[in-house]
C-alpha cells in the first residue's frame, strides 16, 4: 500500500494525492494552486506515469481540491469520479467559472496556454460523475478496495473518505470542521480502527485564544459590523464565493431576525457567489446543513455585481460589499473595489477567514492604518485610511479540534498534508504527546510513502 503527494510544494497550495491499495490506484482530489497560474498551478501529473489512475474521489468543490479535475481526467479517460450530489452541483459551477476566468486572463494579460481546459471538457466530464450518498459503501475495484464518504462539515457537500483494503482502514479528511458553523453542521467522522489517517493541517499555525469560540467571534463580528454601519461608511467583506458567502448570508439573516443587527443596509454579492447560492438553495434538504428550509438568495435584499460592473460601481454608505475573492487576488471583485474602500476614512474592511500572507489581503492585513499596500502590481500602491478588523469565522477546524480528533483515533500512521510548514510542524510536535504510538509522516512531493 502506497501514498504519493502529487502537489509541487509542502504548503497549503493545492491538493492532489495518489493512494495505491489492493492493486487499485485512486486519486484523491485534483486542486488548482490559488496563487500560481498556468501549468505551475496544476499538480504534477507526470508522477502518475503511463498508468494514470483507476478511480478518483473528490472531497469537495473548493478550487484547491477540484480546480484541475479536467486535467487529471486527461491522465485517465473514463476512470470513474466519485463525489456527493452537492459537490457535483457546486463543482460544475466552479469549473465553468474557472474557464471564464482563464479566458479573461488570456485576453487581458496575454497569458500563454490559457485556458487550461474548456467549457466543453467540463460539460462532457460532469455528465459522467458518479454521485454517492454519505455512508454508502463503494467498490473501487474488484471488491479489494472500498470507499465510504463521511460528512466533513466544511462546506456544502464536503466529505472525508474512508477506504478499506488489505484488512486496513485508511481515512482521508479532505478539509474538515468539527464545530457547527451558521449553516454547516460539524463533521461526523469515524474514530474506530483507523490504521492510516491522512489529515489536513490548514490552521496548525493559528493558536485559538483562550475563551474564543465560534459564538464569541460571531458576536464580535456583528457588533463591529453594526457600529461600522451606524457610522455610515461602506463595508468591504472579502469572502470566498463558495462557502463563506453562504455562511455570511445565513449569519446576517439570523442576526437581523433576532435583533442582533439593527437598521437597514445595502448588500452586494458577486456573480459567482450568486450562482453558488442558487445551487445551495436548489439542494435544500438534500445535503446536511442547518437552517434546512432557508432560501439564502431570498433571505435578505441584495444586489449582484459582476466583473464588468465592479470598476464603475458607486460606493454607497451603509452598504456591505460581500465580494470575492477572500484573499483579494488580482482581477477579482474585492481587489478591484478595494482602493475606493481603503482610501475612505469612513469605510471599514472586515476579514472573516484565512488569507495567505503572500496574497494582497495578506499584505494588507500585515500593515497598519496609514501604510501603503500593493494590491495589484499593475497599479500604484494604495494608502489605507479605513478601519480594518479581523475575525476567525473559519470553515476549517481549529488546530486543537484536529489534535483532539487524532487523540480519539490513535492512528498507527498519520500523514500530515495541506499545510504550510509551521502548521505541519506544530502537529508533528504535538501529536506524540496525545497519541504516542502514532508514526507521524510528512509526505514530500513526489516521494511515494510505503504505508
Ligand atoms: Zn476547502
Amino acid at each position: 500500500m502506497k501514498f504519493t503527494n502529487l502537489t509541487r510544494a509542502e504548503e497549503i497550495g493545492a491538493n492532489c494525492y495518489l493512494l495505491e491499495a489492493a492493486g487499485v490506484r485512486v486519486l484523491l482530489d485534483a486542486g488548482m494552486h490559488p496563487r500560481e497560474s498556468g501549468a505551475l498551478a496544476s499538480p504534477d501529473f507526470s508522477l502518475l506515469g503511463d498508468r494514470g489512475f483507476d478511480a478518483m474521489v473528490l472531497s469537495h468543490a473548493h478550487q484547491d481540491h477540484v480546480g484541475c479535475l479536467p486535467l487529471a481526467m486527461r491522465q485517465a479517460p473514463g476512470a470513474p469520479v466519485f463525489m456527493t450530489e452537492a459537490t457535483a452541483g457546486l463543482s460544475d459551477v466552479m469549473l465553468h467559472n474557472s474557464v471564464n476566468v482563464m479566458m479573461r486572463q488570456r485576453e487581458e494579460l496575454a497569458a500563454q496556454g490559457l485556458p487550461l481546459f474548456t467549457h466543453r471538457e467540463v460539460e462532457k466530464m460532469s455528465a459522467d460523475w458518479e454521485i454517492v450518498r454519505l455512508g454508502e459503501r463503494l467498490d473501487l475495484g474488484g471488491g479489494g478496495l472500498t470507499a465510504e464518504f463521511c460528512d466533513a462539515g466544511h462546506i456544502l457537500g464536503s466529505s472525508g473518505v474512508l477506504f478499506e483494503a488489505e484488512g486496513r482502514r485508511i481515512f482521508y479528511s479532505g478539509d474538515v470542521n468539527f464545530e457547527d458553523q451558521t449553516l454547516m453542521r460539524g463533521a461526523k467522522f469515524p474514530e474506530k480502527n483507523i490504521d492510516v489517517l491522512i489529515m489536513e493541517t490548514t490552521r496548525g499555525d493559528s493558536p485559538t485564544p483562550h475563551g474564543m469560540t465560534r459564538r464569541t467571534e460571531e458576536d464580535r463580528f456583528l457588533a463591529t459590523l453594526q457600529s461600522a454601519l451606524d457610522e455610515g461608511g461602506p463595508v468591504l467583506l472579502p469572502v470566498f464565493a463558495l462557502g463563506k458567502t453562504q455562511e455570511l448570508l445565513a449569519l446576517l439573516y439570523e442576526a437581523k431576525k433576532r435583533g442582533a443587527l439593527q437598521g437597514s443596509f445595502g448588500l452586494f454579492v458577486g456573480g459567482l457567489s450568486a450562482k453558488v447560492t442558487a445551487v445551495t438553495d436548489r439542494l435544500r434538504g438534500r445535503a446536511p446543513r442547518r437552517h434546512g428550509d432557508l432560501k439564502l438568495a431570498e433571505c435578505l435584499p441584495m444586489e449582484v455585481v459582476g466583473g464588468r460592473d465592479i470598476a464603475n460601481l458607486p460606493v454607497r454608505s451603509r452598504t456591505v460589499y460581500a465580494i470575492s475573492s477572500g484573499m483579494m487576488t488580482e482581477n477579482t471583485l474585492s481587489n478591484i473595489l478595494a482602493p475606493r474602500i481603503l482610501e475612505d476614512p469612513r469605510a471599514h474592511c472586515m476579514f472573516v477567514g484565512y488569507s495567505d500572507p503572500r496574497s494582497p489581503a495578506g499584505r494588507l492585513r500585515a500593515g497598519k492604518e496609514g501604510d501603503e499596500v500593493l494590491l495589484d502590481p499593475r497599479h500604484r500602491p494604495v494608502r489605507r485610511r479605513c478601519r480594518l478588523d479581523e475575525f476567525t469565522l473559519s470553515a476549517h477546524s481549529t488546530r486543537e479540534g484536529l489534535l483532539h480528533y487524532v487523540e480519539r483515533v490513535q492512528p498507527k500512521k498519520l500523514l500530515l498534508v495541506h499545510g504550510d510548514s509551521p502548521a505541519v510542524g506544530w502537529f508533528a510536535r504535538e501529536v506524540p504527546k496525545v497519541s504516542p504510538q502514532t508514526e507521524v509522516i510528512l509526505p514530500a512531493p513526489g516521494v511515494p510513502v510505503e504505508l
